[in-house]
């Protein structure tokens, strides 16, 4: 399902490898040069209208694509509680 389809009041954006989730801040930077927040914008840069496909997270340096970002509250127990282990490991030490 694509993400805007979703239903907006139910999506929580958090990364899926470590379930780093944006703070408001911004993170990214475009091979433009431009910084914002690309949460904002769903990936795409204000300065060069490019679309990124892909987002790299903040948390744990790992480009996923953008619209795995957007899960709903579903997605995220169910990811919750089958998480993979590997991962949480990785979590636990950094
Ligand atoms: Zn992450
Ligand atoms: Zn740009």
């Amino acid at each position: 399902m694509l993400f805007w389809n979703k239903k907006k009041d139910d999506l929580i954006i958090q990364c899926s490898v470590c379930e780093w989730r944006p703070d408001g801040e911004i993170h990214w930077a475009c091979s433009c040069g431009h910084r914002w927040n690309t949460f904002k914008t769903k990936g795409k840069c204000p300065g060069c209208k490019k679309q990124w496909e892909n987002t790299r997270c903040p948390g744990c340096g790992k480009s996923t694509p953008h619209k795995d970002w957007y899960k709903t509250k579903e997605e995220v127990e169910k990811l919750e509680s089958t998480g993979d282990l590997v991962l949480r490991r990785e979590k636990e030490v950094s």
